[in-house]
């Protein structure tokens, strides 16, 4: 991958601006999310292990905590997954699909390109500001598995 310092350095800097210390863990996480959009917590542990050995699940599970309170991450909590999913995507409310075979997860399109897109039939009174939608379906890759299942 080519410069990857200068994005280590853009990493530290959205770090600071949103009031945390730029700590190695923290800059491993984002960089880890930002490539990979809505990994688990599980996810982002084995993929920076290598990278930072000293790290352990716990101290992932906080830094992923501590960048979604300050709002550098969002966190979908999608029914077919193993837990809560984290992309570096926010402030657009965008939408998901999902495969229910294989859980694979893409981003859709806010439909109005504002959040929220979508009305209430009724708001009960409360000033709605986002609308999570989860799309569910069957992937490319998981329907002519299914289709081909003789049972
Ligand atoms: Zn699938
Ligand atoms: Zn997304």
């Amino acid at each position: 991958m080519v410069d990857t310092s200068h994005a280590a350095t853009d990493r530290a800097d959205t770090l600071r601006r949103h009031g945390l210390r730029a700590t190695a863990g923290r800059v491993a996480v984002l960089t880890y999310v930002d490539r990979h959009p809505h990994v688990t917590a599980a996810d982002v542990f084995e993929g920076i292990r290598q990278e930072l050995p000293s790290t352990s699940s716990q101290a992932v599970h906080n830094v992923l905590a501590d960048l979604h309170a300050c709002g550098i991450l969002r966190r979908t909590d999608l029914p077919d997954s193993s837990g809560a999913q984290y992309e570096t995507r926010t402030g657009d409310n965008h939408h998901h699909v999902q495969c229910v075979e294989c859980g694979r997860v893409e981003d859709v399109d806010c439909v109005v390109g504002h959040a929220s897109c979508l009305t209430p039939s009724d708001d009960h009174g409360m000033r709605i500001f986002t609308a999570d939608v989860t799309f569910r379906g069957i992937c490319g890759s998981c329907e002519p598995a299914r289709t081909d299942r003789t049972d």
